[in-house]
């Protein structure tokens, strides 16, 4: 058994932090030492979770850190894991790609946990039974789901992975999060280098793309379009900037949106091209297929007292030069293809979750955490971070038999870089904007990327995937 070693702030990471902030590295240097308080919860059952990434290890520690005598089974097939937000910084060429691996030996304590190093392939809820690749069967009293979302480049025809870094394609999200890799930041990296020298003999057009599925951090399509346009503009050289989307407006709080028309006008030639979704691709010849969906007026309605609106679609072929794709997004196939699965709606596949406790809504003994919950808001870490103590709370509760008490409110985070050195920080909820400092919160600001850039990390790994916050 591999002997855990609790995470340590390392000088390196002390150092950046002290840079930013006093106050945050204050705040570190007291967490990392024993600061968590004894677990004290008296209760029985066997507990697994799935998954490996920033929802699983979260809500692993915060259940060690609660439970006396915890029973707890991990089943992921990574050792490491991937601090995926910083993959955008990657692909903008501010982090290398080495210091976004996370080593899972850190927080999986084995002489505590149980670590099972495979996949789940199939979930059979109606027996609390797991099978995994290896044709084990587990069982279970209590299961976490944290398996986060597979990408289907494969949907939009013509296009498969190993386009990806080719021929003018990039995709900032590619990743192996098994193997640990991020080809995809790294090759978005050299992508916009090549696009800067294109921009020096003529004007390239470049698309970013948004798919019609619900996706994982849903500002990364715009931050890549900003930064890229940024990454030009500061050598002078501009381009054609095509922005490709199946949403019909650019965020969805007004304020936001204001300040991101107004982040266009700093750069040269924005088209929106809103409800449109990559649908094929021509790699070689440079040509990207777009199903566009709109309306158009029909009759007038006497009873409603207005007109008819009839839906229309049409295919619409843009060339480019340099394409930015984000892929159609699902949850990983064996929770897709399982009861465990919203059966319908615009969740279906997603884990069928109530939007406010995180317990299944069928399956009383389910919670989900992360990615894979089919909820209204925000497939991100800020999120996940959020979903941690609401399913540990809840989860004990049904433990108890007791009533649910913890109730998440849909907090999300979106930091839009809106240029090198600024942030708009977006935090949002059910209800509307969450601001967590009383800023006017739409205003891009340099102390977001500082935040960002230099004191996230750091964050996730000493305070947020130990459960001390
Ligand atoms: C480019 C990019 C930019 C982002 N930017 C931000 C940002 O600025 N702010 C922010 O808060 N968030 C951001 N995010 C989102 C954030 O990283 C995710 O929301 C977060 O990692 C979700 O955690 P998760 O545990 O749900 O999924 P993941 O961290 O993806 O983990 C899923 C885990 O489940 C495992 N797994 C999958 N299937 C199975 C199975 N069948 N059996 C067992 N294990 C399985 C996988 O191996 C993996 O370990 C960004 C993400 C990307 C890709």
């Amino acid at each position: 058994m591999n002997k855990p070693h609790k995470p340590t702030l390392s000088r390196r990471d002390a150092i950046k932090l002290m840079g930013i902030s006093p106050i945050a590295a204050g705040v570190l240097a007291s967490s990392t030492g024993s600061s968590i308080a004894q677990a004290s919860e008296d209760v029985q059952g066997k507990i697994v979770i799935v998954g490996g990434g920033a929802g699983a290890i979260m809500v692993l520690s915060r259940l060690l850190n609660t439970i006396k005598n915890p029973d707890i089974t991990i089943i992921a097939p990574n050792e490491i894991h991937l601090y995926q937000p910083g993959q955008v910084f990657v692909g903008a060429g501010e982090l290398k790609f080495e210091e976004l691996v996370i080593d899972n030996n850190r927080y999986i304590d084995q002489e505590k946990v149980t670590w099972i190093k495979d996949e789940v392939a199939q979930f059979d809820p109606d027996n609390n039974i797991l099978i995994t690749r290896a044709r084990e069967r587990i069982t279970y009293e209590y299961l976490v789901v944290a398996t986060g979302i597979e990408y289907h480049y494969e949907k939009i025809k013509g296009l498969s992975k190993e386009d990806i870094g080719k021929n003018g394609v990039t995709s900032v999200y590619l990743s192996d999060l098994e193997k640990g890799t991020a080809h995809g930041a790294t090759a978005t990296w050299e992508w916009f280098q090549e696009l800067k020298k294109a921009a020096k003999t003529k004007k390239p057009k470049v698309i970013y793309t948004q798919p019609n599925t619900a996706i994982k951090c849903g500002g990364a399509p715009q931050k890549m379009l900003y930064l890229s346009a940024d990454y030009l503009k500061q050598e002078g050289l501009s381009a054609e900037y095509t922005f490709a989307t199946n949403g019909s407006k650019l965020f969805s709080l007004p304020a936001i949106e204001k300040s991101l028309e107004k982040t266009q006008e700093r750069y040269d030639t924005i088209t929106n091209k809103f409800k449109h979704n990559l649908i094929a691709i021509d790699t070689k010849g440079k040509k990207a297929t777009f199903e566009h969906n709109y309306s158009v007026k029909g009759e007038w309605d006497e009873d409603l007292e207005e007109y008819e609106m009839i839906p229309q679609k049409e295919e619409v072929v843009m060339e480019y030069d340099f394409i930015h794709i984000v892929p159609p997004m699902a949850a990983v196939s064996a929770v897709a293809n399982s009861a465990l699965a919203w059966q319908k709606g615009s969740a279906k596949g997603w884990l069928e979750v109530d939007k406010y406790s995180l317990q299944h809504r069928r399956y009383k003994n389910v919670f989900g955490i992360g990615d894979v919950c089919g909820i209204p808001k925000g497939k991100t870490g800020g999120s996940a971070r959020h979903h941690g103590p609401i399913v540990v709370g809840n989860l004990i509760s049904v433990m108890k038999n007791q009533k649910l008490q913890e109730v998440f409110d849909g907090y999300t985070v979106c930091p839009l870089k809106t240029q090198y050195g600024e942030i708009i920080m977006a935090e949002f909820n059910y209800k509307g904007p969450a601001p967590s400092f009383p800023l006017a919160f739409e205003k891009p600001r340099w102390i977001w990327w500082a935040f960002d850039l230099y004191m996230l990390e750091p964050m996730y790994k000493y305070l947020m995937l130990p459960g001390r916050m």
